[in-house]
């Protein structure tokens, strides 16, 4: 009987692990609700990865924030909620009291629209503890019209949010 037990529990710790998250692509939706593009988020030793693929924005620099809600409803995608913020930090990169672990550089955008670009998010990760993009709330990643000045609460005055992503568990 307690070797029965013993394998159980054997069972279950080996469930858990092979649970873990690698990478999770993420579908970015513009405010018509048309796809853009993925971005794919994969696990690494410190921090979450992102590879940017996207296309039809608008030329120029963008802000990319990591926001905290799961929910993307155009157009306005207010449904995406706040920064994702766990540390109770301030807004932006240049500042002396933040970033918010969601904060990540500007988007480059091309004459053509398109973007390829990849990331480091180093104060997240794939998981569903604190710092977890899995989080009961689900967060997203939106980009916003104009450039994150890295600075400016509590958003680095980067204008409205035109394209957007949930960041959901695979099942
Ligand atoms: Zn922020």
């Amino acid at each position: 009987m307690r070797r029965v037990i013993v394998c159980f529990f054997l069972l279950l710790v080996s469930g858990c692990v092979e649970e873990k998250v690698k990478s999770v692509d993420v579908n970015v939706i513009n405010e018509d609700g048309d796809s853009l593009g993925t971005i794919k988020m994969s696990q690494q030793p410190k921090g979450v990865k992102l590879d940017i693929n996207l296309k039809g924005l608008p030329p120029g620099e963008h802000a990319l924030h990591i926001h905290d809600k799961g929910t993307c409803e155009p157009p306005e995608f207010k449904s995406a909620g706040e920064h994702f913020n766990p540390d109770g930090k301030e807004h932006g990169l240049l500042h002396p009291e933040g970033a918010h672990a969601g904060d990540l550089p500007n988007l480059i955008v091309k004459e053509d629209g398109t973007v390829k670009a990849q990331l480091m998010a180093p104060n997240v990760d794939l998981s569903e503890e604190k710092n977890g993009l899995f989080t009961k709330d689900g967060t997203s990643i939106v980009v916003h019209e104009g450039k994150d000045d890295g600075m400016s609460q509590p958003a680095g005055n980067a204008g409205k949010r035109i394209a957007c992503g949930v960041i959901k568990k695979p099942q």
